[in-house]
């Protein structure tokens, strides 16, 4: 029997969401919510996924669109076991009451707080605190950056402290509002937030970050320096890395200078909407002196949460067991794997 998912805002990451469930075995999608007709819309229905209105008003604005409409979301969440809400930030704990109401368990973003749930994820790092949970959160694009390549790093050497400043993308592809177009933005309110939501999944690292706001669409860039508890190689430090699941080492030398190579692999590579769902860290721009790690690493942050998601809904659903298993499942459907 597959666990029933609907999608509550069909968006950047919803649709995402959507795609990666439908390519499990093991869940399927009963239904997505748009609030209005849109191309996005059309397109939820060109991939087969039933199409709700958010509201009774939006039913009405389909049906004049001529859209084929399943219902509202409370007609939705009257058919699945979870909902993904990938609503827009802070728009999902106005939904967490109706969520309680229904009944169903639900899966909540970065956006919102980490207090929505007082459970995030990570699939690698805390599996387990998820087990059967109501509501979880899975953080944020830059917090799961963070957390994929500090965890297993940590797990291996031990890690005395964290410093990151994160170069952040203005704003998504498609948005029409964001950043300045010839601005640089610094967080102003220091440390930023970034830090203690990685301490929602590590609460023991001892971890501060800055961050700036920079005119590109493409991807984050994260510039970070750790004190290890011991002396390492460089090599020692790949080799963690190799074995980490999400995370993909590239190369200058190959001529990946930068975060438009490396959407340009992604696209050659047929991903998915050109997705690049790993982290992706420069080899030759990581650095190790003694105990002290410094590297970069570039973060998609359209797609880097969506396998999560998907191990999110696995373990509150209580699927799978080991986070290991679900982490290789999900990866080899969506042509992740390793
Ligand atoms: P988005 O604006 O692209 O999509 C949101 C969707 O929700 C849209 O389809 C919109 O029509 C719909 N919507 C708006 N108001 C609604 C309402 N009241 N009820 C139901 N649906 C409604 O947003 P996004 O970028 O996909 O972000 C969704 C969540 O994911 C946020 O919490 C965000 O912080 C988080 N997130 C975003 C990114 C990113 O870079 N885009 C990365 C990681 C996490």
């Amino acid at each position: 029997m597959t666990v029933k998912v609907g999608i509550n805002g069909y968006g950047t990451i919803g649709k995402r969401a959507a795609w990666a469930v439908s390519k499990q075995d093991d869940m399927e999608i009963v239904g997505v919510t748009k609030t209005r007709p849109s191309y996005e819309a059309k397109q939820a229905v060109a991939e087969g996924f039933p199409l709700y209105g958010a509201c009774l008003e939006d039913v009405g604005e389909f049906d004049k669109a001529g859209y084929k409409c399943a219902g509202t979301l409370d007609d939705l969440l009257k058919k699945v076991d979870i909902v993904i809400d990938t609503t827009p930030g802070g728009i999902g704990a106005q939904y967490k009451a109706k969520y309680e109401v229904a009944g169903v368990k639900a899966i909540f973003q970065g956006g919102e707080e980490h207090g929505i749930a007082g459970i995030s994820f990570n699939a690698l790092a805390n599996y387990h605190e998820s087990w059967g949970a109501r509501f979880v959160r899975v953080v944020s694009c830059n917090t799961t950056g963070l957390v994929r390549t500090l965890f297993p790093i940590d797990k291996e050497f031990g890690v005395e402290r964290v410093i990151a400043s994160l170069i952040r993308r203005g704003a998504d592809p498609s948005d029409r509002r964001g950043s300045p177009l010839n601005s640089i933005e610094p967080s102003l309110k220091l440390p930023t937030h970034h830090g203690p939501d990685v301490q929602t999944i590590m609460p023991w690292l001892p971890i501060q970050t800055m961050a700036v706001v920079t005119p590109t669409t493409l991807m984050h860039v994260h510039c970070i320096a750790v004190d290890l508890k011991r002396k390492v190689t460089e090599e020692e430090v790949m080799n963690v890395w190799k074995k980490a699941p999400r995370v993909r080492l590239v190369s200058g030398k190959d001529g990946i200078k930068g975060t438009g190579q490396v959407m340009e692999l992604a696209r050659d590579m047929g991903r998915a909407r050109g997705d690049m769902m790993e982290i992706v860290v420069w080899r030759d721009g990581t650095k190790v002196m003694d105990n002290h790690l410094y590297y970069y690493q570039a973060v998609h942050q359209e797609s880097d949460v969506v396998p999560e998601i998907v191990d999110c809904v696995r373990a509150m659903c209580k699927m799978e067991q080991d986070p290991a298993i679900s982490i290789a499942k999900t990866d080899k459907a969506i042509g992740l794997a390793k």
